[in-house]
C-alpha cells in the first residue's frame, strides 16, 4: 500500500511524466488521477469521469477490460485501439493498492505524442469551424440585427483581429476596427461625438465587468449625429484574459430625442425657450430655502396691453414680442438667477438682492431692453415685487404677492413697479374700504357729475361737454376718478357707476330741455368692459325713452380697446350709431388704434389723447404728425377734438391744423353741474 508521503511524490513524478497516466479503480473504472498530460489528450475533468468515458469515449465498460484483473504489483504492456482516436496506442498497466486501500490500475500510455497531436490538429480544425459557424450565425445574426437597425463589431485580442457588420461601415465608413475603445485608436477616434466622450469612456473605465452598457451620440459618416445604445460584451479565458468583446450598436435616436423633447417640453416654455413655471417653482422654491443666509426678490411682471398688442398686429407679431422679452432675460439677468414665463405675457424672476435700489435697477434695466426694439408700436411693461420675508409660506403664494403687487402698477400712470410689503397692504385694505363703500356710494349719491366743457375752435363757443365722475366721500373727501376707475374695472363695478352716470346726464338733458334751454351735447366714457354686456343698446333705449331726449345730444366716448374684444362690437356701434348716437374714439394715439384701422369702424370723431398732444407738441417732427392726422382724420369725413389743451400755443397750432373742438383747462377744468350752469347759461 502507498503510504500518504509516497503518493505525495509518486503524484508529483507522474505529474511530470512525458507521458499520459491515469490511474482508475477498476471495480466501477472511475478514475482516481490523471496527470496533464492525460488531461491535454483526452480533456478536462478526466478525474471526474470513468475511464470508458474519458479514454474511450464510450458510454459503456469495456466489456473485456485487460486491466480489470491485474493483481498488485503485476505489470501488463499491451496494444489497444482507441475508437475516439481511430489508431492504436502501447499502454502500460500496473496494478497497485491505493492510500485507502482500493485497488488500483496505472496506466501509463506509451504512444502520448502521437495522440496529443491528433487531439491538436483536431482542435485547431474545430476552431476553425467554430469560427466558421460563428461567421455564418453572425451573417444570419447580422441580416435580422440589420433590420432592427442594430450594428455589430468586434476585437479579437488573442489574434489582434477585428470584426464589423457592414451597417457599421455603412454608417461610419469604416470596416475595421483596432481596439474595442474608439477613442484610443487614430481611425475611430472621431466616432463619438465629443460632448459624450466621457460617458462613451464609462465602458472601459473601472471594474471589468462581463457587459457594460452607454448610451451616446455617434458621428455618421452621413454627417449625422446619432444617439446610440453602445453595449460591449467582454469575454475572458479562465486565467482572467480577455481575449474577446463583442459590440452592438442600437441607434436609440428617436427615442432619447423624443424623450428629450417631453423632458424639455416639461420643463421649458416651447415658444421663448426659456423655463416654464413648473420649473422655475422648482428651482427658485429650492434656492430660496438652500440660501437661508441671502436674501431674494420674486418679481413678477407683464406687458401692458398685451391683448391689444396680438389683436392689433397679429398674433405672430405677439409672440415675438414674446422671444423678445425672453431674449432680454437672458441678456440681463445675471447666470444666478431664475426666469420663467407663465403664461402668456407674464413672467416671473428669482433674484438675490441687498439693497431695493439694486432691484430697482435691475427693473430699470430690463424694462429698457424690453422698450428698446424695432417693432412700430412701444412695449410697456408693469412690475411687481416680492422680497421674500417669510420663507416659509410656497413659492406660488411668493409669485401670487408678486403678482398682485404689480396690479396696482396699473393703476397709476406714474408707477412702473411696486412692492408687495406695508405700503401693499395699506392700499389693499383701502381697496376693501372703497369695495365695502361702493354700492352704498351710489344709492347715497356720493358719485357725482363733473362736465367739463368743449370748445369749437372756430367760434370759440362750447359746443359740448364731458361727463367725469367724482366721488364725495362723506369721510375721504373728494375721490378722483384715477383712484377708483380702475379698480372698478377690475371688480366689475364699473357697469353700475356708468349707468349710473348715463343716467345723470339724461336727466341733465331732460331738465335743460324742460327749462326751454337748447341742450349742450353731453359726452359720456363708455367702459370697454361694457362690450361683454349684450345690454348696451338696451339699456340706452331704455334711458332714451325713460327721458325723451334725442339722441343726437349725446356722444359715447369709447377707447380704440372697443375694436377688439369682441366680434359683435361692430353690430353694436352700428346700432348705437343708427340709433343717433354720436360715436367718438377717446384717447386717440395713447394705444395702438391708426386712422386705417378707425375708418372701417363706424365712429364719428377722434378724440386726440392729452398725452399725444404732450408729448409730440414739443417738437416739430410731432407737430407735423399730429396736423397730419387731424388733415387725414377729415378726409376721411372724422371730427377732430383734442383733450388736453392747457397752453395758447396748444390752442394756435390746433387752429391752424383745422382740428374741430378743444377740451382742457386752458379753456376749463371739469366741474360741478352749477358752474357749469352758470358758465353756459348765464345761471345764477
Ligand atoms: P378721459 O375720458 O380721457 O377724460 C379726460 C381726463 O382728462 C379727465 O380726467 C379730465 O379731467 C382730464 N383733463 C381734461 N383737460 C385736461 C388738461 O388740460 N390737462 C390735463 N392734464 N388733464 C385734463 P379725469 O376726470 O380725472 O378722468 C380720468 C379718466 O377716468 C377719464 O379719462 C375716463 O377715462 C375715466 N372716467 C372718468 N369718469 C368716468 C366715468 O364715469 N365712467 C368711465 N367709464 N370712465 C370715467
Ligand atoms: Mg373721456
Ligand atoms: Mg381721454
Amino acid at each position: 500500500m502507498i503510504g500518504e508521503r509516497e503518493k505525495d511524490l509518486v503524484i508529483r513524478i507522474m505529474d511530470l511524466s512525458e507521458s499520459a497516466i491515469f490511474i482508475f479503480e477498476p471495480a466501477n473504472f472511475d478514475i482516481v488521477y490523471s496527470n496533464p498530460k492525460a488531461e491535454a489528450i483526452f480533456g478536462d475533468n478526466l478525474s471526474e469521469m470513468t475511464c470508458y468515458e474519458g479514454v474511450e469515449t464510450k458510454q459503456r465498460p469495456c466489456m473485456d477490460c485487460p486491466f480489470s484483473n491485474l493483481q498488485d504489483g503485476q505489470e501488463r504492456i499491451m496494444e489497444r485501439y482507441l475508437e475516439s482516436f481511430d489508431m492504436k496506442v502501447k499502454l502500460k498497466a500496473n496494478g497497485l493498492t491505493w492510500l485507502d486501500g482500493r485497488r488500483v490500475v496505472l496506466c501509463t500510455i506509451l504512444d502520448s505524442d502521437a495522440l496529443l497531436q491528433i487531439k491538436i490538429e483536431r482542435d485547431i480544425n474545430n476552431q476553425k469551424q467554430f469560427e466558421e459557424e460563428l461567421r455564418l450565425s453572425g451573417e444570419l445574426y447580422q441580416s435580422v440585427v440589420s433590420q432592427l437597425k442594430t450594428i455589430v463589431f468586434e476585437y479579437n485580442y488573442i489574434q489582434n483581429s477585428s470584426y464589423t457588420s457592414q451597417l457599421f461601415e455603412k454608417k461610419f465608413g469604416i470596416c475595421e476596427i483596432e481596439g474595442i475603445d474608439f477613442t484610443a485608436e487614430a481611425n475611430t477616434q472621431g466616432l463619438i461625438y465629443h460632448e459624450d466622450i466621457d460617458t462613451y469612456k464609462m465602458l472601459f473605465n473601472g471594474r471589468n465587468d462581463d457587459f457594460r452598457e452607454v448610451i451616446c451620440r455617434m458621428n455618421e459618416v452621413s454627417g449625422r449625429i446619432a444617439w446610440y445604445r453602445i453595449s460591449i460584451q467582454f469575454m475572458y479565458n479562465e486565467a482572467g484574459d480577455l481575449i474577446r468583446a463583442i459590440g452592438i450598436l442600437k441607434d436609440e435616436d428617436e427615442i432619447v430625442r423624443s424623450h428629450e423633447t417631453l423632458r424639455y417640453r416639461s420643463d421649458y416654455d416651447v415658444l421663448t425657450n426659456i423655463p416654464n413655471v413648473n420649473r422655475f417653482y422648482i428651482d427658485a422654491g429650492r434656492l430660496i430655502s438652500d440660501n437661508r443666509n441671502k436674501q431674494y426678490a420674486v418679481i413678477s411682471f407683464d406687458i401692458d396691453k398685451f391683448k391689444l398688442i396680438n389683436d392689433l398686429f397679429g398674433m405672430e407679431t405677439g409672440d415675438d414680442v414674446l422671444k423678445h422679452v425672453a431674449q432680454v432675460l437672458r441678456e440681463c439677468l445675471d447666470k444666478d438667477a431664475l426666469f420663467c414665463r407663465v403664461h402668456s405675457d407674464v413672467f416671473f424672476v428669482c433674484i438675490e438682492y441687498c439693497k431695493r435700489e439694486e432691484i430697482i435697477k435691475l427693473i430699470e434695466k430690463l424694462r429698457k431692453g424690453i422698450y428698446d426694439n424695432d417693432f412700430a408700436f412701444d412695449v410697456n411693461t408693469s412690475f411687481g415685487i416680492y422680497l421674500v420675508t417669510d420663507r416659509n409660506i410656497p413659492i406660488n403664494l411668493m409669485c401670487d404677492r408678486a403678482t398682485l403687487a404689480g396690479r396696482t402698477v396699473k393703476a397709476n400712470a406714474m408707477k412702473f413697479c411696486s412692492f408687495y410689503d406695508e405700503q401693499y397692504r395699506v392700499e389693499m385694505l383701502k381697496t376693501k374700504d372703497i369695495e365695502q363703500d361702493m354700492n352704498f356710494a351710489i344709492s347715497d349719491k356720493q358719485f357725482v357729475m363733473y362736465l367739463q366743457p368743449k370748445y369749437d375752435l372756430e367760434s370759440g363757443n362750447i359746443c359740448g361737454a364731458e361727463v367725469l365722475s367724482r366721488w364725495m366721500h362723506p369721510v375721504k373727501g373728494l375721490i378722483q376718478p384715477n383712484d377708483f376707475i380702475p379698480l372698478f374695472e377690475r371688480n366689475g363695478f364699473i357697469l353700475k357707476l356708468d349707468e349710473y352716470m348715463w343716467e345723470e346726464a339724461c336727466q341733465t338733458l331732460a331738465n335743460w330741455r324742460s327749462e326751454g334751454r337748447t341742450p349742450v351735447p353731453l359726452s359720456v366714457n363708455i367702459s370697454r368692459y361694457h362690450i361683454k354686456n349684450n345690454d348696451l343698446v338696451r339699456v340706452w333705449k331704455q334711458l332714451i325713452n325713460k327721458y325723451k331726449i334725442p339722441t343726437s345730444y349725446l356722444t359715447l366716448e369709447i377707447t380704440e380697446t372697443f375694436f377688439y374684444d369682441s366680434d359683435d362690437m361692430y353690430a353694436v356701434l352700428q346700432n348705437l350709431q343708427d340709433m343717433g348716437f354720436q360715436l367718438e374714439v377717446d384717447d386717440f394715439g395713447a394705444g395702438y388704434s391708426s386712422l386705417n384701422m378707425i375708418r372701417q369702424v363706424p365712429v364719428n370723431t377722434i378724440k386726440i389723447d392729452k398725452d399725444f398732444l404732450d408729448k409730440k407738441m414739443a417738437t416739430e417732427k410731432g407737430k407735423i404728425v399730429i396736423s397730419h392726422t387731424i388733415a387725414m382724420a377729415k378726409d376721411l369725413k372724422l371730427r377732430v377734438v383734442a383733450e388736453g389743451v392747457e397752453t395758447e400755443e396748444h390752442v394756435e397750432f390746433l387752429k391752424s391744423s383745422s382740428c374741430d373742438v378743444a377740451q382742457g383747462y386752458y379753456f376749463a377744468k371739469p366741474m360741478p353741474l352749477e358752474d357749469f350752469n352758470r358758465l353756459c347759461y348765464g345761471i345764477a
